[in-house]
Formats: structure tokens, sequence, C-alpha cells
């Protein structure tokens, strides 16, 4: 997994300035109507609880003059906030009276104030074996400390040093297992201790960046770091999806935070999005609020109020968040139930085929992140982020034993290939790749239809013997079909192995009957699957409510496939009151007919909608 620089998560304090310089793009077309509803003063939202980031600069651009503040406090009245975080980037005893007056203020107009702190200096990471790095983070937690009780860490809690002391240190170790150690101590250190001598009743809260994959290698540690603070902070950020450096897909916001968040339990205080060099994109912003919501993150930070301000070029998005809020309030009291979705074992810590659960929710299939070995659901989808656990093979060994499936990714699948799983099927060549837009889908009963795709999709090679027979999504060429989707019986379970496309962004162009074919394999466990295109998002809830998000640029028609027993009746779509077209559908023939119950809607592009019954 290739490292990313830390700098393209945020930019650092002093490189903030060029982010005016940013890629120009017409305003992307918005569902919906863009008025901001006006707000009282002092007004709240009833089920979001909303805070907004003023980073050093925002504090004094924004807030240190008087008349600044009432100007600013104005400007972001539409997001009904309950609370602010102020970092402050100096270590100087003379800012403890400045920022204790600014927030003496703010309290007073019913805001809670809470301080932040960005570990960087002017070079950019700190290290952590450098005494003049811990004094400047140490003296910027000393004035915190003075002049609030809660102090949230900036994502730059880590580092990328490879000077004398630090290759020193880590010897023969790698620089994961050192770094994360080592920040892990130093923070003790020179940060939370700090805090707390200063301030007995400071609490400090961590804020995890979105680059998970890179965690441990820079510092980050999820397992010893969520004991180890009083309160998790989750990044979204996923940003643009096709021009931001880190390519996040949509959805992988809403994993982390039920990832990342819901490990942390009642110390998961908030989401943190931004907006960072997103102007002209205020679709790709809004999905991060959305993915907030959905998670229900118990508050959501904006990052930050300089870059939703003018004259930053990327402030343009903040009408359209304006306008939306009171959707977001309205879709989070209307959700009840719990969220529903399809174990994923995500281990803490744990690196693998890069985003893969985000790429896997945007294709239909609703995600419940799991950090333990998820023993009992029925069903459960496994990718080389489980080989952190040392006894995988085994455990999924006995899964299959005791009767359950086992959805594993293709690359996971050659990593345990030394094991019982790599005798599950017999592949006879699995080097290259195979270029095809033709496509073999089986059907649940024998019945095999081919599928035109409208472009090529490009696979690693799977070549299987005839028996047993394996194949329910085929790529065809005219040597062979190669495995796309493989499912077989094995003991008492069944074992699926999903081949990804050399690019996983692919997964969502895949055509619809392949996708439906994958979402087949857990209907049985979730009750509902979905038919249609990719790039739309199914988040139930509860037994009776469907939340649908459709992340394309295009309509997407779609539907809820449902048991047979469901009812025709006492359907209805609330966030819009989008028409639905409930029917009877019958599959395969004879025998094998099986009968379901389908609720079609079209979705317009970034349509959010709640389909109840
Ligand atoms: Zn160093």
């Amino acid at each position: 997994m290739p490292l990313r620089p830390a700098s393209v998560t945020r930019p650092h304090p002093a490189m903030r300035r060029i982010a005016s310089v940013l890629l120009a793009g017409g305003l992307s077309l918005v569902w919906g109507p863009l008025r901001a509803e006006p707000a009282p003063a002092g007004a709240r939202w009833q089920h979001l609880t909303t805070a907004l980031f003023f980073t050093s600069e925002d504090v004094e651009n924004l807030l240190a003059k008087p008349a600044d503040r009432q100007a600013a406090l104005e400007y972001f009245a539409p997001l009904r906030l309950s609370k602010v975080y102020l970092d402050s980037a100096s270590g100087d005893p003379a800012a403890v009276a400045v920022l204790r007056g600014i927030a003496a203020d703010l309290r007073a107009r019913g805001l809670q104030v809470s301080g932040a702190v960005v570990p960087a200096g002017e070079k950019g990471p700190l290290c952590y074996n450098s005494a003049e790095d811990m004094a400047l983070l140490e003296g910027r937690v000393r004035v915190l400390a003075q002049a609030v009780d809660e102090i949230i860490v900036d994502d730059w809690l880590f580092t990328t040093c490879t000077c004398e002391k630090c290759v020193a240190g880590r010897g023969s170790e790698s620089w994961a297992d050192y770094r994360s150690r080592l920040v892990h101590e130093q923070s003790k250190r020179h940060l939370i201790d700090v805090a707390k001598q200063v301030n007995p009743r400071a609490t400090v809260i961590i804020k995890y960046p979105n680059w998970y994959e890179g965690h441990r290698q820079n510092g980050y540690d999820v397992a010893l770091q969520t004991p180890q603070f009083d309160g998790v902070s989750v990044g979204i950020e996923t940003r643009q999806r096709a021009t931001d450096e880190q390519h996040i897909p949509i959805y992988s916001g809403y994993v982390f935070q039920r990832w990342i968040g819901g490990d942390a339990g009642p110390k998961w205080r908030s989401a943190w999005l931004d907006n960072y060099g997103m102007q002209g994109d205020a679709n790709d912003y809004l999905a991060e609020v959305w993915q907030a919501v959905l998670a229900r993150a118990p508050e959501i930070i904006f990052w930050c109020a300089g870059q939703l301000h003018p004259p930053v070029p990327a402030s343009d998005v903040y009408p359209a968040l304006c306008a939306r809020m009171g959707d977001f309030d309205r879709l989070a009291g209307m959700l009840e139930g719990p969220a529903r979705g399809i174990p994923i074992h995500l281990p803490l810590g744990s690196t693998g085929e890069y985003n893969i659960f985000g790429y896997l929710g945007m294709i239909g299939l609703p995600m419940a992140p799991t950090a333990a070995f998820p023993a009992d659901a029925k069903a459960a989808i496994f990718t080389q982020h489980s080989l952190r656990d040392p006894q995988l093979a085994a455990k999924l060994l006995a899964r299959i034993r005791a009767g359950k499936e086992v959805f594993m990714s293709w690359p996971l699948l050659q990593d345990l290939r030394a094991s019982e799983l790599g005798r599950v099927m017999n592949v006879i060549a699995d080097r290259g790749t195979a270029t095809s837009s033709s496509f073999r889908v089986r059907g649940a009963f024998w019945d095999t239809e081919p599928v035109a795709a409208g472009r090529p999709f490009t696979f690693p090679k799977i070549q299987l013997s005839t028996w047993p027979y394996v194949r329910s999504v085929a790529l065809i060429r005219e040597d062979a079909d190669f495995g796309v989707l493989l499912s077989t019986p094995y003991m008492e379970g069944t074992v699926d192995v999903l081949n990804l496309p050399d690019n996983s962004y692919d997964l969502l162009r895949l055509p619809e009957p392949v996708l439906n074919a994958v979402r087949r394999v857990f209907f049985e466990e979730l009750g509902v699957r979905l038919v249609g295109m990719g790039g739309v998002a199914l988040y139930p809830f509860g037994e009776r409510q469907y939340v649908l998000y459709n992340m394309n640029d295009t309509v997407a028609k779609v539907a809820l496939h449902l048991p047979a027993d469901a009812p025709l009746g006492g359907w209805r779509e609330r966030m819009n009151g989008d028409t639905l077209v409930v029917t009877r559908t019958e599959e395969g023939r004879e025998q094998w007919k099986q009968v379901g119950t389908e609720v079609a809607l079209s979705l317009k592009p970034f349509e959010v909608a709640l389909v109840e019954r």
C-alpha cells in the first residue's frame, strides 16, 4: 500500500495561503431547492449537533475583533452551531488572556467553546524525538488548557520523520510499530499529561485522519489511542470523487464513522469533515455531510470557518450547505431502529485493498464494519484487512464448518492459499489479466444470461476447471470464462470469492445484472437487496426503513428487492415524496421459480430518499 503524504489531508497552516490557487470548476447540479431557512439567534437543530472549527488564522481574521466576531456569527447562523473549536498556534503565555476573552464572549452568546491544537511546526509534522518539537507542542497545550476544558487534537498527530534519532530509535522494528509506540508515549507525556497538569478538568479528544491505510506507518494507532484519549473524532473529508489526491469513495466516510467511531463506543464524539479545495463541487461536499448524518455521528464538525467564508474560493459550497441543513436534520429525525448491514471484518489498524469497503458500499451493499471477527453472522465479508488477525484462516474455516457464508476478496484468498481455504476451488491459472466487455451471469437456478457491458473491464485472471462449477459471474473471452464472482458450497457452509477489477472504481460501473448477482449473495442475511446500477448506496434502518443515496451524476432507476411476503401496500418515500411502484416479481422457472416484491423508484443525481413501509 503506497504511503500518502500527510499534506494531502489538509494543508499545513503555513501552506494554507496557496489554497486560493485551485481547480476551477462549474457549479455542479444540485438536487432540490437551495434556499436556507432564516435561523433565529441561538437556534439549534432538533436532531443534529453542529460545530465549527476556527484555525488560528480564522480566529485572528474572524473572531479577534468584536465587530468581526459579530459578523462571523451572523454569517454562520444558518449552521445553528452548538459549539466552536478554537485553534491556538501560540505558545506565548500572553495568548491565554486573548483566548479567554474570545471564549468568554462566545460562551455568553450560548456557544460551547473548546480548544484545538495542530501538532505541526513550520516544517510540517513533528519529530517525536526532538526536544524542540515537543516543547512547541507543550507550549501550545499549556496556553489552551488555561483557556478551555476540552482540547481537540487536529489530525497532525503523526510523524514522517526520518532523522538520525528516529532511524536509530526504530532499529530493526517496522516504521509502523515504532512510530505508533513513539507517538503513543510522547503524546501522553507532552500533550495529555500537560493539559491535565495545567487544568485538571481538561479532556483531550483525538481526531483520526481518513487515511486509515497509513495510520500506523505514521504513528496513528486506533487500538492504542482510543483507550488513551478522552474522546474520539473521526474524519470524513472524502472531497471530490475524481480530482482529489486521495480519491476516497464517498461511502468510506460512512464506514469510517461506523468502524472507528463505533469501536470507540461512548468515546465517539464527532464526525469531522471539510470543504478544502472543493469549489464548484457542492454535491461532493454535501455527500460528506450525508455520510455523517447517516452514520448518526453525535456531532458534526465543519472544518473550517475560513474555508467556508469568502474570499476563499471553496466557500462557494457554503450556500448549498446552508440550504440543505434542514434536510439533514429532517432525515436524522426520521431514522428509526438500528443501522443494519453486512458485517465486514476490519480489525483496528488493518490495511488491505484500498478503501474496498467504500466501493462495496457504493455498489449497494450496506456495510456494518466490525473490528472483532464476525463469528455469529450468517454472512460476512473478509478482505486483506482481515489478515491483521493471525488466527484468520482457522476462524474462517470454523465459520464454514458452522454452516455459515464466507465472502472474501480474491486477493485475500490468494494470501490464504496455503490454508485449507486454498483448496475450496480448483484454480488452474491465475497469472496476468483478462479484459472483455462480455459477462456471463448465472441465475439462482442454473440458467445463465450473457451480459454485454458498455465498455471493457480488466480483471486479474482466474481460470478454473469445469468442476466444481463455481462461476456465478464470469468475464467471457474466446479462450475462457474467467472468474468474477465465484460461489460454492464447502463442507457445511458456503464460500464466495469476489474478483476485484484492476481499478476498484470499476466495481461501480459493472453492468447491472453483475451487480445484482453480487447483491443476491446477502439477500438471505439482510432480507433486502438493491436492484439497479452502481453508485447507489443502501442504508437499511430497522426492519422497515431504507435510505437510498444516488452518488451518480445521472438519474438512477433502482428498486428494493424484498421477500414475496412483503406487503404491496403502505409504502412511501418520505424525503421528497417520490413515486414508488410496488410489484410482485418472478425469477427462474418451473420448480426453481422464486417470487419476490420490488419497490421501484427513480433517484435524481445526488438525491437521498427514505423509503419506508
Ligand atoms: Zn526524528
